[in-house]
């Protein structure tokens, strides 16, 4: 049953709650005991780095219990079998940096969050590192998804951004995370745990969209990301940290960060400094999106002469980084863009240079390891959750197929299966 909270919402939006009721999202847990099989005309071999032929998923509850071509995947006695017919199935994605439930607090903001959660699991983003909201909004929307109170990915949340009064992380989260020195720090931290975060973040230095002004920029001192990162670490919870030019970057990394976040003004010492030792989350597709609505609105020239300075800094950096040997994890800050268009960032990865396996991977086993969650996510890999989905075409060959899910599963559930909607026999560009 859908809980008061969630109840309250739908009264207030006319629904009855019985139009939730029937939604598969919302049923008892996956049954163990119920057997699937998954076909298709293909499957993505994240580890192999292939496309298998005629492949098969084995579904057991709400695990996957094997996968690879049809020929090995042994059918059990009474297990459903599920023809996904040309569609090439690849796991359930992630995206490792999104806000959902952004302003909450604003009128009708936690019922925005639950659209926003269903616009990005029936994307097929099964997984999303949620780096912060407002009035503790991401806790209570991912509490409500894993109650399956409401659809939505998997979500480890950071609560809000840590950082000094007056710059990025407090101007964004509504001083929510305000830390004026390292002992204010590692009492955010600490609350923020018990608030229930899963991750950390700190704004290290540099605005929302990089600028020339901001390679120098420092939002706090190494001393109090490193408070930040000790506190965190000591609870198992790993560190994000917003920054964009070398001197942010520096600071990140020698206070012992485990991500850096838009990176978009990396030089060649900042890229070897990171090699090994953080990963990148370059979120570039908003800096696009940003620029054709100004377009599209008539900004002043002065802001479209930023936006677009911005977005070549920020090609550049992460092409860097790329042939640097950096690893990538996939990344939006989708809430910037509308929830649901994360996919877009692959075809932007790919034109500075990933190769479209990389940027799957960027998106399923980089992204699982760095949230932690490598022996759940991110692999068709037995005992790993059933997330999984299915586009039209190779994404090999054409990394915007991803940008068309025909089918999503999470957990043994289906959520979407439009495989048997005719469409074009490959996506249109
Ligand atoms: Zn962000």
């Amino acid at each position: 049953m859908p809980s008061a909270r969630v109840l309250l919402l739908l009264l207030a939006l006319g629904l009855p709650a019985a139009a939730f009721a029937g939604n598969p999202a919302q049923g008892g847990p996956a049954d163990p005991a119920r057997k699937r099989i998954l076909r298709a005309a293909g499957m993505v071999d994240v580890r192999g780095g292939r496309l298998v032929a005629d492949a098969a998923v084995l579904v057991e509850g709400d695990k996957v219990a094997a996968a690879g071509p049809a020929t090995d995947v042994a059918v059990p006695p009474g297990a459903e079998v599920t023809d996904l017919g040309a569609a090439v199935l690849l796991p359930g994605l992630i995206d490792a940096h999104v806000h959902l439930a952004w302003g909450a607090s604003q009128p009708g903001g936690p019922l925005q969050g639950t659209q926003e959660a269903r616009a990005t699991l029936l994307a097929g983003f099964t997984t999303v590192r949620n780096l912060g909201s407002t009035s503790r909004a991401d806790v209570a929307l991912k509490r409500a998804i894993d109650a399956r109170e409401i659809p939505g990915p998997r979500m480890q949340v950071a609560v809000a951004g840590i950082g000094p009064e007056g710059k990025v992380c407090d101007r964004v989260f509504g001083g929510e995370g305000r830390a004026a020195d390292p002992e204010e720090a590692a009492a955010r931290v600490r609350e923020f745990l018990a608030a229930g975060a899963d991750v950390i973040k700190v704004c290290a230095g540099g605005g929302v969209a990089p600028s020339e002004a901001d390679r120098e920029a420092c939002e706090c001192s190494e001393a109090l990301i490193r408070s930040v990162v000790e506190v965190a670490h000591a609870a198992g919870r790993k560190v994000a940290a917003h920054a964009q030019g070398p001197a942010a970057v520096a600071n990140a990394l020698r206070a012992g960060v485990d991500s850096i976040e838009h990176g978009g003004l990396l030089d060649a010492a900042t890229v070897e400094s990171m090699k090994g030792r953080a990963f990148l989350v370059p979120t570039l597709y908003r800096l696009d999106w940003l620029l054709g609505e100004a377009e599209r609105k008539g900004a002043p020239e002065a802001r479209l002469q930023a936006l677009r300075t911005g977005r070549a800094l920020a090609r550049e950096s992460v092409g860097l980084a790329i042939r640097g040997g950096v690893r990538i994890d996939f990344g939006t800050d989708a809430t910037v863009f509308p929830h649901g268009e994360n996919a877009r960032e692959f075809a932007v990865l790919v034109e500075v240079g990933l190769a479209p396996l990389e940027a799957i991977r960027a998106a399923t086993s980089n992204a699982a390891a760095l949230m932690g969650w490598e022996d759940r996510v991110g692999s068709l890999e037995p005992g790993r959750f059933a997330d999984v989905i299915a586009v039209r075409g190779n994404p090999l060959e054409d990394i915007r197929a991803l940008e068309h899910v025909l089918f999503v599963m999470k957990g043994g559930e289906v959520l979407l299966d439009e495989t048997r909607t005719p469409g074009p026999a490959s996506v249109p560009r």
